[in-house]
């Protein structure tokens, strides 16, 4: 079965998210209207800039479907900005800045602090199918959930979930070079139902499991 996600096409890394869904057996489609958001299976909400999406969203009028169709149960991956999109709570944003909503989560904005905008570092994902190791593609023991490279641009971070909400990935306790100490053990993946949302970039390090495992989630 071949399903259609669509990525929101207002602003952000639209064609890196859809040539990752595409890689994880999906169609894709760009989304900027009503009749198109009604027509995907899925959608993904792209890294970019969560006050602009957020404008955008309304001019569009797009935010009011698109909390309807959450509500009912839509498939929905938010990375980076797309993961603010989807939070029900914000801290850091601007005076008017809004969400979509729908994971019962905190986000803190722009978290990791200005030294520190952009890093890069590999974490423990849980559910995702090993990596191949280049030998014999055979799953390596001991493992559940491999380790992901994660690319963080200007990133949020989950301040606090609810608890519905599965932790799929956190900075690590002992922290990693270049990553401030108050980043240790932070939340940066989730997933409640058939929301997906992580604070980095898988669609940037041409790794396309945290897709696929998307995919997954949008075929039931
Ligand atoms: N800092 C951005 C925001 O607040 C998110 C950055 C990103 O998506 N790479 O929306």
């Amino acid at each position: 079965m071949t399903i259609t996600i669509g990525v929101l096409a207002l602003q952000g890394d639209v064609r890196e998210h859809r040539a990752a869904l595409e890689a994880a057996g999906a169609r894709t489609v760009g989304v900027r209207r009503p009749e198109e958001l009604a027509a995907v299976d899925g959608l993904v909400l792209p890294g970019g800039e969560s006050t602009t999406i957020d404008k955008l969203l309304r001019i569009f009028e797009l935010d009011e479907p698109l909390r309807a169709r959450i509500a009912e149960g839509l498939p929905v991956y938010g990375s980076c900005a797309g993961m603010i999109l989807l939070a029900d709570r914000i801290l850091g944003g601007t005076a008017d800045q809004r969400t979509i909503g729908g994971l019962d989560v905190t986000v803190r904005r722009n978290a990791f602090g200005r030294q520190v905008d952009s890093f890069e570092t590999d974490l423990a994902f849980a559910g995702l199918a090993p990596a191949d190791d280049g030998r014999d593609g055979a799953p390596r023991p001991g493992q559940d959930g491999d380790a992901v490279h994660a690319v963080f641009i200007r990133a949020p971070w989950v301040e606090e979930a609810g608890p519905g909400v599965e932790v799929l990935a956190r900075i690590p306790e002992h922290g990693a070079p270049g990553i401030p100490a108050a980043a240790a053990g932070r939340i940066v993946a989730v997933q409640q139902g058939s929301l997906l949302a992580t604070s980095f970039h898988p669609e940037i390090s041409g790794d396309a499991r945290v897709h696929e495992l998307f995919v997954r989630i949008a075929k039931g």
